[in-house]
């Protein structure tokens, strides 16, 4: 799957649709997620142009990778979450149920994040 330049995250990287920021760096940018399904949901995506994980781990520079991982980090430290906990989740393709087809990662915290995925059906 070739990189969209119209999705939204990438419009969101452009300025050209507002969203909620957390954090910022070379590397990311980190924002509330729109619809939260956690009392903390914020994304945290790289600046480089990567469809999801698969085309991440593939083709970005150590740096990037290194950069968006150590960012990920940071963003649930600022955000206050180690010490109780708090979940990281990044969706690939259809059976991930990846909707925005920018390589994401989602954090959630805030509460008790109950069982690890959903049952299928
Ligand atoms: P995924 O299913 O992993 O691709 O998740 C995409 C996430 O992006 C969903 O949780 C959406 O609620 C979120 N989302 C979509 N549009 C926006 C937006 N404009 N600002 C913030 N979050 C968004």
């Amino acid at each position: 799957m070739s990189y969209d330049d119209n999705n939204i995250f990438a419009r969101i990287l452009r300025g050209e649709i507002p969203c909620k920021k957390v954090f910022e760096d070379e590397w990311v940018l980190a924002f509330h997620d729109i619809r939260p399904q956690a009392p903390v949901h914020v994304l945290v995506i790289p600046k480089g142009k990567y469809v999801a994980m698969d085309d991440f781990s593939a083709k970005a520079s150590a740096d990037e990778i290194a950069g968006f991982f150590r960012a990920v980090g940071e963003v649930a430290r600022l955000l206050g979450l180690p010490a109780k906990g708090y979940r990281i989740l990044a969706n690939q393709g259809r059976d991930g149920g990846q909707e925005v087809p920018h390589f994401h990662v989602h954090i959630f915290g805030g509460r008790p994040l109950g069982r690890m995925i959903a049952q299928a059906g």
